[in-house]
C-alpha cells in the first residue's frame, strides 16, 4: 500500500550551476523547498536523499562516447573540439568542473522517484531538480546535460515493461524526450508549448507525430505567444483528457517547467498561477482512473526564481498532497529571502485575476489556439486506441 507522496531532495543538487550569470540557477530549488516547508506542507519523513545513478543506467539512453566526454569536460580535460560535438562549449549549457557528478545526481533523483513508485513506497513522488528534457542521446542542449525523464523512462520499460505518458508543459518543447522516444509507441509523448517559430528549440509542429511503429504517439501542441490562463487551460484539457483515455498508460511522468508564466523573462506566453494550479489536477485525476495513481513529477524551466517558481511548484506538491493552501504566503519566508531577491517577494501564493493587463488580441489567439488544437488531435485518439488493441 503506497503511503504518502515523496519529495526527492538534497542541498547537493544546488551543484548543477553553469556559472554565476546564467539563468538556469539552481537557488530557485532552495527558495522552493524552503516556501514549502513554511506552508507546512513537507512533513520530514516525506524527503527523500537522492543518489548518483550509474553509467549502466545512462547508457539506457545515452552514447558511450558522449558520457566518456561528459566525463572529461567535468575534469576540464576536454579539448574545445569534443566540447563543441557534444553541446558543452556554448553559452546555454558549458562545460563547468563536477558537471558530470551534478548530472548524475539528478538523474539519480529521477530515477529513485520511479523505483519508489514502483516499490509501492508512494503513488506520487515530486523531482524539482529533473526535467531536463532538451537533452539528447549525445548532446547538451539548452541547459540540460543528461536527460532524466527519458532515462527513467527507458528505466521502466526494461524493467517493468511500462507503457509511460510524459507531459510536457513547459514553455519550451520537449525536443529531446520526444526525439528519444519518436518511433516507440509504448511511449505517448505530450508536449505543449510556446511555436517554435518564436522561441528556442525551433521544433514542437503539429505534424511532429512520431514515425514507424510510434507514428501518433508524439503530440505537439504548438500555442501562440501571449496565450494567457483561459486559452491555454481550455487547448490543455481538451488535448490530454481524450489522449491518456486512449493510450491508458501504466505511469504519468510530468515536466512541470513554469517559464511560460507571464514574469519568466525567458518566454512569450502571458500565464499566471492559475494555469500552473490548474495542470497538475487533471494529471493528478487522470493518474488515479487510469495509472493506479502512478505518478512522477519533475521540475523544468522557470526563470522568475523570486515570484513564479516557488509558487508554482508549492501548488504543484500542494495537489499532489490533496492540500489546500491559505493564499497568504508564510512571512518566515519573505523575510529570509527578501534581501537576495531584487525584486518585491510575492505576499500571495495565487495571483489576482486583474495581476496582469489583458493582452488586447485575446480573441484571435483563442482562436488559433484552437484551431491548431483540431489539427493536432484530427484522427490521433482513434489512431492510439486501434493500434493498443482497443
Ligand atoms: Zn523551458
Ligand atoms: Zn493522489
Amino acid at each position: 500500500m503506497a503511503g504518502c507522496p515523496l519529495f526527492i531532495y538534497s542541498p547537493r543538487l544546488l551543484g548543477y550551476r553553469f556559472g554565476p550569470a546564467h539563468p538556469f540557477d539552481p537557488l530557485r530549488l532552495e527558495v522552493t523547498v524552503d516556501l514549502i516547508r513554511q506552508c507546512g506542507l513537507l512533513a520530514s519523513d516525506q524527503v527523500v536523499e537522492p543518489e548518483l545513478c550509474s553509467r549502466e543506467d545512462l547508457v539506457l539512453i545515452h552514447h558511450e562516447r558522449f558520457l566518456d566526454a561528459l566525463e572529461l569536460a567535468s575534469r576540464q580535460a576536454a579539448p574545445p573540439n569534443l566540447l563543441h560535438i557534444y553541446g558543452f562549449h556554448s553559452d546555454d549549457s558549458p562545460a563547468f568542473p563536477g558537471m558530470a557528478e551534478a548530472s548524475r545526481l539528478i538523474v539519480g533523483a529521477t530515477l529513485l522517484g520511479a523505483k519508489l513508485i514502483m516499490a509501492g513506497k508512494a503513488n506520487h513522488v515530486l523531482q524539482i531538480s529533473g526535467g531536463l528534457h532538451h537533452a539528447g542521446r549525445n548532446r547538451a542542449s539548452g541547459f540540460c546535460i543528461l536527460n532524466d525523464a527519458a532515462v527513467a523512462i527507458a528505466y521502466l520499460q526494461r524493467h517493468f515493461g511500462l507503457r509511460i505518458a510524459y507531459i510536457d508543459t513547459d514553455a519550451h518543447h520537449g525536443d529531446g524526450v520526444q526525439a528519444i522516444f519518436y518511433d516507440d509507441p509504448t511511449v505517448l509523448t505530450i508536449s505543449i508549448h510556446e511555436k517554435g517559430r518564436f522561441l528556442f528549440p525551433g521544433t514542437g509542429d503539429v505534424e511532429e507525430r512520431g514515425r514507424f511503429a510510434g507514428y501518433g504517439f508524439s503530440f505537439n501542441l504548438p500555442l501562440e505567444p501571449y496565450t494567457e490562463d483561459d486559452s491555454y487551460i481550455e487547448v490543455y484539457e481538451q488535448a490530454v483528457e481524450p489522449l491518456i483515455a486512449a493510450f491508458k498508460p501504466d505511469l504519468i511522468l510530468t515536466q512541470n517547467g513554469c517559464d511560460g508564466h507571464h514574469l519568466d523573462p525567458l518566454t512569450h506566453l502571458a500565464l499566471t498561477t492559475r494555469t500552473y494550479e490548474t495542470i497538475p489536477k487533471l494529471v493528478h485525476r487522470l493518474a488515479h482512473k487510469y495509472c493506479a495513481g502512478r505518478w512522477l513529477a519533475l521540475g523544468g524551466g522557470g526563470y522568475d526564481h523570486w515570484r513564479v517558481v516557488p509558487r508554482a511548484w508549492t501548488l504543484l506538491w500542494a495537489e499532489m498532497n490533496d492540500q489546500t493552501v491559505p493564499d497568504q504566503l508564510p512571512l518566515p519566508w519573505q523575510v529570509r529571502w527578501q534581501p537576495y531577491s531584487p525584486v518585491p517577494l510575492p505576499v500571495r501564493l495565487r495571483d489576482g485575476i486583474n495581476e496582469f493587463p489583458p493582452i488586447p488580441w485575446r480573441e484571435a489567439i483563442t482562436a488559433k489556439n484552437r484551431a491548431t488544437l483540431q489539427q493536432a488531435l484530427r484522427g490521433v485518439a482513434e489512431l492510439i486506441a486501434s493500434q493498443i488493441g482497443e
